[in-house]
Parts: structure tokens; C-alpha cells; sequence
């Protein structure tokens, strides 16, 4: 039997934020959307096993997506 172990980083939810900011990538000034993300050791890519980083707060231009690491 082989297992494929992997690392992927997993993100979820999607609000909108309730001021408008200023990406840094594309320039756009809006509300971000705030989401989720954790760390998690994966099987076969997709399947989390386990969790090996704190629950991290993503804001992400709606514009260009690029994601920023919140507090
Ligand atoms: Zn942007």
C-alpha cells in the first residue's frame, strides 16, 4: 500500500469586508473579501488529516485575488 502525504494550504468562507482597502498588487481600492485558511497535512492531495498551523485570517483583492496574510 503506498500513501501519498502532501501539505496544502486550505481556504474557506468569503465576507466582505466592511471598509474599503488599498491593494497593493492591481491598485484597486474595495471592500476585501476576509476568509480563512489552515495548514493541513493532506493524503492523495485532498484529504486533510491534520492541522499543523493555527487558523490564519486571508483578505483577498476581489479585483486580481491576490491574498493578503492578515493578524
Ligand atoms: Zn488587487
Amino acid at each position: 500500500m503506498f500513501f501519498i502525504i502532501g501539505i496544502h494550504f486550505f481556504v474557506w468562507g468569503q465576507e466582505r469586508a466592511a471598509q474599503a482597502m488599498h491593494c497593493t498588487n492591481c491598485g484597486i481600492v474595495a471592500p476585501f473579501l476576509v476568509r480563512k485558511g489552515r495548514q493541513f497535512i493532506t493524503l492523495f492531495f485532498i484529504i486533510p488529516i491534520l492541522p499543523i498551523s493555527g487558523v490564519k485570517h486571508i483578505l483577498q483583492c476581489p479585483n486580481c485575488r491576490t491574498r493578503f496574510q492578515g493578524a
